[in-house]
């Protein structure tokens, strides 16, 4: 089994960014600097929920708080120190501000390719303009949205998104897919249309399997808008790492959950199948690095909550 080493969140943000892990980290230092092995930064956002702006200074307990400039200049700065960087976001980018009620969300897809996202999957609040306002807004993207368990073919947006996609960083294959929520109940039926609902679970084993055995990813990630847990027994990110194989990290969306340090969850091999979601409205960044040494097939993670305050 692969092994995982967390370090503690305080810490790491005392120490801040990766040129700590190098100068004392410990058993991650000593793995980092290997010659056979190969660091990989995965940078993620989740219901950023059209906030641009940080949150105004109006009392509020997020007072302060978020807004692109600064986390464009936090992604910005972690890509000069990193050679191999992952942007993803796991849906639910629409609705929340005045912003997209003005602009329909060209600016929130304008943004994010500004900053340089290399993909993202759709929450239900993505289809609050209908199919339609998704659509329009497209040609504004320049990455893609993943998403494997809709089956958009009776609906305007047959063929405009992916399954997955697979990015190659310094001789590793990433797969990364995503996995959407039920839109029956939650979302107004004239918005989604006659968009298919698949079982995201049998849809992830489908293409996390295919990714690792028949592509040979390296490493598979899920962009997942299913939400973190639920009291009810409703298919959660818990239950999908539970319920799977071939999955590396999750990182989710939809509950807005505010999670210290990602989640490692045995999958149906007893192998680690990680967690993370960072809240909501771009107040915070995760970061999880991980070292792959190419020759011995360990591997190693160190994680960051990163607040997006003016600190930057
Ligand atoms: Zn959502």
């Amino acid at each position: 089994m692969e092994e995982l080493f967390q370090i503690n969140r305080r810490d790491f943000l005392k120490k801040s960014g990766l040129a700590a892990v190098a100068l004392g980290f410990g058993t991650v230092s000593a793995f980092a600097k290997r010659d056979s092995v190969v660091q990989l930064t995965i940078l993620h956002t989740n219901d950023v929920h059209s906030r641009i702006d940080p949150f105004p200074m109006d009392g509020s307990r997020n007072q302060g708080l978020g807004g692109v400039a600064r986390r464009a200049a936090l992604v910005k700065k972690i890509r000069s120190e990193q050679p191999n960087v992952l942007l993803l976001d796991a849906g639910d980018v629409f609705q929340g501000t005045p912003y997209f009620n003005l602009y329909g969300g060209e600016l929130e897809f304008t943004i994010m390719s500004q900053m340089g996202y290399d993909a993202c999957t759709m929450g239900n609040h993505d289809f609050d303009n209908g199919i339609a306002g998704f659509v329009k807004q497209l040609p504004h993207a320049n990455f893609p949205f993943l998403v494997s368990n809709y089956d958009f073919n009776n609906t305007g947006l047959k063929g405009k998104t992916l399954p997955y996609k697979i990015f190659k960083k310094q001789g590793l294959k990433i797969g990364v897919f995503g996995v959407c929520i039920e839109l029956e109940g939650l979302v107004n039926k004239k918005n989604y249309l006659e968009t298919v609902y698949l079982d995201p679970i049998a849809k992830a084993n489908e293409i996390a399997s295919s990714l690792r055995n028949d592509q040979h990813c390296d490493f598979v990630i899920c962009l997942s808008h299913l939400g973190y847990k639920y009291k009810e027994n409703k298919v959660s990110d818990q239950i999908l790492a539970k319920s799977t194989r071939n999955i590396d990290l999750i990182i989710g969306g939809h509950t807005h959950t505010f999670m210290k340090e990602p989640e490692p969850i045995l999958n149906l091999d007893g192998k680690v199948t990680t967690i993370n979601q960072v809240g909501f409205a771009g107040i915070n960044l995760g970061r999880l690095d991980y070292f792959f040494d190419r020759d011995s097939g360990k591997q190693k993670m160190v994680s960051a909550v990163l607040p997006v305050r003016d600190c930057v």
